[in-house]
């Protein structure tokens, strides 16, 4: 079997412009890649059939589609129309580290690195720019999942921009039992604000990181977010001292702390008080073969 990684990422930084005649938003977002991988595996089987482990509650695992509306086996077809040929059914084994529906981006890891696997499986030669370009197509967030770092992304995320690594910070995950959809709550943004506007233009966004102005955490999708999960409000608060902070559609929460130990005190209190945490670190590495 051929293994691929790719990782979770989380938005340093999230706006949202108005909706575009194509149903979809532009966004300037700043993302940044965690140490948490999704890993999958591939190899030629009768039909497409997609298992998936790892040290996630069932509850979240069952979330998971098993076959073809998976977004590996979206992104292997996709991939295949690209070289022009004919898809060959796969089994892929993801071994999930990423919580899924939780704003982390755990599902276009996934594909991100399906599409590196089946590119040398299959043995295709696609390069990266090209199989970024395949990426969108599958979702906004993969091609994010593909490169890695810290990265500017416009259009709707899938206009990357890598930027200069951030030094490593400590992150813990107050994860929630139930996932939130995007498509629920970028419809919650729409229903609050039909115009929505960006505050900084996405060539600010990337002057104010880098001379330490950027206001980290902000996240135009965190008013719709506490409109459906309004829980999320008062978990941000839990940290005194630490604001939790959304990552894409949540609803995931992240807090930032420059050292392990103050990480470590955060992720105790939090799970002291009956959350499910996850503590991982930012990471530069972008999908790769294993
Ligand atoms: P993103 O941040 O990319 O918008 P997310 O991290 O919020 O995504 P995912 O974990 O990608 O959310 O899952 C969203 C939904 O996508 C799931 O509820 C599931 O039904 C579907 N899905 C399809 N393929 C996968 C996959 N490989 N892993 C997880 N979910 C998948």
């Amino acid at each position: 079997m051929i293994y691929a990684s790719a990782p979770g990422k989380i938005n340093l930084f999230f706006e949202v412009g108005p909706l575009r005649p194509d149903g979809f938003h532009s966004v300037t977002s700043i993302y940044q890649s965690l140490a948490i991988r999704q890993r999958v595996g591939v190899t030629p089987a009768e039909t497409w059939v997609v298992t998936t482990t790892g040290e996630l509650p069932t509850e979240q695992l069952n979330l998971v589609p098993k076959g073809e509306e998976n977004l590996v086996v979206i992104a292997a077809k996709k991939l295949a129309e690209f070289a022009g040929i004919e898809a060959q059914p796969m089994r892929f084994e993801t071994i999930k580290q990423v919580p899924v529906a939780a704003g982390l981006a755990g599902g276009s890891a996934d594909a991100a690195a399906a599409l590196l696997a089946l590119n040398e499986h299959w043995s295709l030669g696609v390069e990266m720019t090209e199989l970024s370009e395949v990426a969108a197509k599958v979702g906004s967030d993969v091609p994010f999942a593909l490169l890695g770092g810290t990265a500017l992304g416009v259009d709707t995320g899938i206009e990357l921009e890598r930027l200069s690594d951030m030094p490593t910070k400590h992150i813990v995950l107050l994860v929630s039992p139930h996932g939130l959809g995007t498509k629920e709550v970028f419809g919650e943004f729409d229903r609050l604000s039909p115009n929505g506007e960006m505050s900084l233009s996405p060539e600010e966004a990337k002057a104010a990181l880098s001379n330490g102005t950027l206001p980290i955490g902000k996240n135009a999708l965190w008013g719709p977010a506490v409109d459906l999960r309004p829980e999320l409000a008062q978990y941000a608060g839990l940290v005194s001292g630490q604001q939790g902070f959304l990552t894409g559609s949540g609803p995931t929460l992240y807090f930032l702390t420059d050292t392990k130990e103050q990480a470590d005190e955060v992720a105790a209190k939090l799970s002291d008080l009956g959350h499910f945490t996850i503590s991982t670190q930012t990471d530069q590495v972008g999908a790769r073969l294993d």
